[in-house]
């Protein structure tokens, strides 16, 4: 009853706290917050200098005291202090913008579906003492298919492939819960590294993780393109340490990326063996729903559909349909009851 007095005028935020990205969204404005989850630290002081966007920018850059730290690995938070103070600085930035004296903020939070009851824990303490009055914890799958406006509640299945920085979480749900899933550490991150090893190996040229992802959303694909595509970049000779350019072209990039590729679609295929054959019939009847950044990388959608014979659908905005759901169940409380994640509200 309280809660519902002070919902009236809190500003209740929902939040995806991703591995590379944290997005903010409040039932008003819509997504207030998209910035990277980078925390730069004075080591000496243990200051913090900067967050998101302007720490950013300072990652490689910064002398020796100044540490650009990225508090969650894998989608699970490795560093605590700093991810609730990264969350504080989210959420005061919504709250500031407000003059008067609202209460404290009920939160919605995306957690991955590969994480212990002490990380849930974790998750939730750190929203808590970043300024929540209370913390829902949502899978971030369920998130992704209640922003994809999928029917989760309902006694069909939907399989959703949300493919992020750290992790690629596969998962089937059906009648408000997830009932068959795979989590695997294949994801953006893995096709960057790919395409540093391939070029390191086929011309001696060591190249960032900037170049390596730059390259990625240019020229990137999975499957065969109609035009041919190409692009110059720039890394270190490692014979003589000097720089030097090189251009690349879609086919020998989706050489360097095809292994995680494949590692993505077999494992789809086994959750899909893994799942209740029943919803398996749904699945085929509603497609495959693609989400996460990975979801862009150029026909991915139509190799996944090729390997497994199910239409492939990428989801509306895929970058943010985890906080866009979240956002949903700040004012859908039947919904949000029927979907939270089981055991967090005895945490
Ligand atoms: P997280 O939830 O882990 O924070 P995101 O869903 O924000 O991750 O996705 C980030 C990943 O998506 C990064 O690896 C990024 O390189 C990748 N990405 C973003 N845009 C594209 C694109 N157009 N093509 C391919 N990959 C992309
Ligand atoms: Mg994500």
């Amino acid at each position: 009853m309280f809660n519902k007095f002070l919902g009236k005028f809190s500003k209740d935020l929902g939040i995806d706290l991703g591995t590379r990205n944290t997005l903010v969204y409040t039932a008003d404005k819509g997504i207030v917050i998209n910035e990277p989850s980078v925390v730069a630290i004075n080591t000496r002081t243990d200051e913090i200098l900067a967050v998101g966007d302007e720490a950013k920018k300072m990652v490689g850059k910064t002398p020796g005291h100044i540490q650009a730290i990225k508090p969650l690995v894998d989608g699970v938070i490795s560093d605590f202090e700093v991810t609730e103070k990264m969350l504080k600085y989210f959420i005061d930035k919504v709250h500031s913008e407000n003059f008067t004296l609202i209460p404290r903020p009920r939160v919605v939070i995306g957690i991955p579906l590969d994480i212990t009851e002490v990380e849930k824990k974790a998750v939730k303490d750190a929203t808590k003492s970043a300024g929540a009055r209370q913390v829902y914890l949502i899978e971030e799958s369920m998130a992704a298919a209640i922003g994809s406006r999928l029917p989760v509640a309902e006694a069909t299945a939907t399989m959703i492939v949300d493919i992020g920085g750290g992790t690629t979480e596969i998962s089937v749900i059906s009648l408000g819960g997830v009932v068959a899933w795979k989590s695997m550490r294949q994801a953006g991150n893995s096709l960057d590294a790919n395409i540093i090893q391939y070029i390191r190996e086929e011309f001696n040229i060591l190249i960032g993780d900037y170049v390596a992802e730059k390259t990625k959303i240019k020229i990137g694909s999975a499957t065969v393109l109609r035009e041919p595509m190409e692009i110059e970049i720039r890394g270190r000779d490692l014979i003589n340490g000097l720089p030097k350019a090189v251009t690349v072209n879609d086919s020998q990039i989706r050489e360097a990326i095809g292994k995680t590729i494949n590692q993505i679609i077999e494992n789809i295929k086994t959750t899909l063996e893994i799942t209740p054959p029943e919803l398996v019939s749904d699945v085929y009847e509603h497609g495959i729903i693609l989400a996460g950044g990975g979801a862009l990388l150029r026909g991915l959608d139509k190799e996944i559909a090729k390997a497994t014979k199910i239409p492939v659908h990428i989801a509306e905005d895929p970058l943010t349909c985890v906080v866009r759901g979240a956002g949903i169940l700040l004012s859908d409380e039947e919904l949000l009851e029927k979907v939270i994640s089981p055991d967090v509200n005895k945490l």
